[in-house]
């Protein structure tokens, strides 16, 4: 007789819980996961994969008016919302076939239903009980709005952006993060009237400097009401309207609002409490490096601990997770050197530290930057500026960070990713051939160096 139905319980079959359950599936485990929506996730549901095809839809708006610089003759284009809706629903509808394809080939058990923790060992769904070894908490995050009157009435957020039943005409968008500059660039170029409140002086906190302010001026060229220090006090409905409060008595009417002001941990209403599961204040798991929570049969990886809320890492931990517990094979997942993107128009992309992280940990760092325009829109016309900066050792020549904001940002800063991850130093990169004519071949061919400045203030 075995102990417990499960070897393994997973609670939410998003990215990183799909990954620990299908490994540990395919290694033999007896394993379960429950799901209360849609296999995938945010990511595949309501992030990463959706927000990525709307990107696709908006900058062809560009693409399109660019087209006629190289001869096209093309007719005004149109834009139908309801049909990218339709085409981006049929694709996430494929995905959750894939993913309950995925899983059920590995034998895991997929459980429809929101679950709930009983004791260490025993989790319910929908007032069926199972009993497990180890349970897997994978719930994610959900968009949190803020405490702001009429918030919750007068605003939707990325979740509702995805299914919103027809654009506005103008939109206001709150924030100052990945949310708030994708969205803000999807709806532009989708041809709403979009204005951008950001409640600090510059968005965009923790990237670089000069890859935010080249952003902004980016966004404000591309038509997009950009507005630092704006911190927005309340929402109210006038007839068709909403008024939009800022402080020191100014307003702005819209048609819409998007709060886009972060996400929190999808932790609450799970009896996590009950069992004496040690939480952060804002709900998030605390774990050790191997993702063990203070119950010792109770683990947790994804956006519902307090490391990093990014796919990419939920699933690695999801995998060291699997490796630790079940491979005898203990694992745990390094957080530096992260190559991340903004969606935006263009899209921004990082990887190791920006220029003040860099200047404050090591002193003077040597930083080179190159700004221009990139050729294709030498015939379109556009004004659009490609900006890349890379920072530098000064006596070690370790390259330390690579940033950039232009076109194929995100696809050149995961390749060059792999030379920081190499510790690449700025000779050997001078040492790499360029490829000509691209973008790209600029890492390889900056020599123009300048000594890197403290930040005049923080964030
Ligand atoms: P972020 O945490 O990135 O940004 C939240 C923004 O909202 C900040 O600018 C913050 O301002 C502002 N804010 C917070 N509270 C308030 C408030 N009460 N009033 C006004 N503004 C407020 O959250 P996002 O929602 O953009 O994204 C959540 C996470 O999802 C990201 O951190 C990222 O990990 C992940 N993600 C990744 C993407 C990618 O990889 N491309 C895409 C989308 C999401 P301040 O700076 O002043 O704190």
């Amino acid at each position: 007789m075995q102990r417990y139905d499960y070897d393994l319980f997973t609670i939410g079959a998003g990215s990183g819980g799909v990954r620990a359950s299908r490994l540990a599936g395919a290694s033999g485990a007896r394993v379960a996961v429950a799901e209360e929506r849609h296999l995938g996730g945010t990511c595949v549901n309501v992030g990463c994969v959706p927000k990525k095809l709307f990107v696709y839809a908006a900058h062809f708006r560009e693409d399109i008016a660019d087209a006629a610089g190289y001869g096209w003759k093309v007719e005004p284009p149109t834009f139908d919302w309801a049909t990218l809706v339709r085409q981006k629903d049929k694709e996430i509808e494929r995905l959750n076939r894939v993913y309950d394809r995925i899983l059920s080939n590995a034998g895991v058990e997929i459980i429809d239903g929101r679950a709930t923790l009983v004791d260490p060992h025993t989790v319910e769904v929908d007032g069926q009980r199972y009993t497990a070894e180890k349970i897997l908490i994978a719930t994610g995050g959900t968009p949190e709005t803020p405490p702001i009157i009429g918030a919750e009435e007068h605003s939707f957020t990325s979740n509702g952006a995805f299914y919103l039943k027809e654009l506005p005409k103008r939109l206001v968008v709150v924030g100052g993060g990945y949310i708030a500059i994708e969205f803000a660039g999807i709806f532009a170029n989708l041809g709403v009237d979009v204005t951008l409140l950001y409640r600090g002086h510059l968005f965009l906190r923790g990237f670089d400097d000069d890859l935010r302010s080249f952003l902004a001026d980016e966004m404000c060229e591309k038509g997009i009401d950009v507005r630092m220090n704006a911190p927005v006090t309340a929402l109210e409905r006038d007839g068709a309207e909403i008024v939009v409060r800022l402080d020191r008595d100014r307003e702005l009417r819209t048609d819409a609002v998007m709060m886009a002001t972060g996400r929190r941990p999808a932790t609450a209403k799970m009896g996590l409490e009950k069992l004496g599961v040690a939480m952060t204040g804002r709900g998030a798991l605390v774990v050790d490096d191997h993702f063990r929570t203070s119950v010792p049969s109770i683990f947790a990886i994804g956006d519902a601990i307090d490391r990093v809320a990014l796919t990419p890492v939920a699933i690695l931990q999801g995998a060291a997770f699997h490796a630790t517990q079940f491979a005898g094979k203990p694992t745990t997942v390094s957080y530096d050197n992260i190559p991340t993107a903004v969606f935006s128009q263009p899209p921004l992309a990082s990887v190791g530290m920006t220029e003040h992280a860099a200047h404050n940990k090591y002193g003077e760092v040597d930083v080179y930057t190159s700004t221009f325009r990139p050729m294709k829109h030498t015939l379109s016309g556009r004004k659009e500026r490609t900006y890349m900066k890379l920072i530098a050792h000064p006596q070690t020549d370790r390259v330390l960070g690579i940033h950039m904001v232009g076109a194929d940002a995100p696809e050149i800063i995961q390749s060059l990713a792999v030379a920081i991850q190499c510790k690449a130093t700025k000779a050997q990169f001078d040492a790499t051939m360029a490829l000509h004519p691209s973008a790209a071949e600029e890492f390889v061919t900056m020599r123009q160096k300048r000594s890197s400045v403290e930040a005049d203030r923080p964030g």
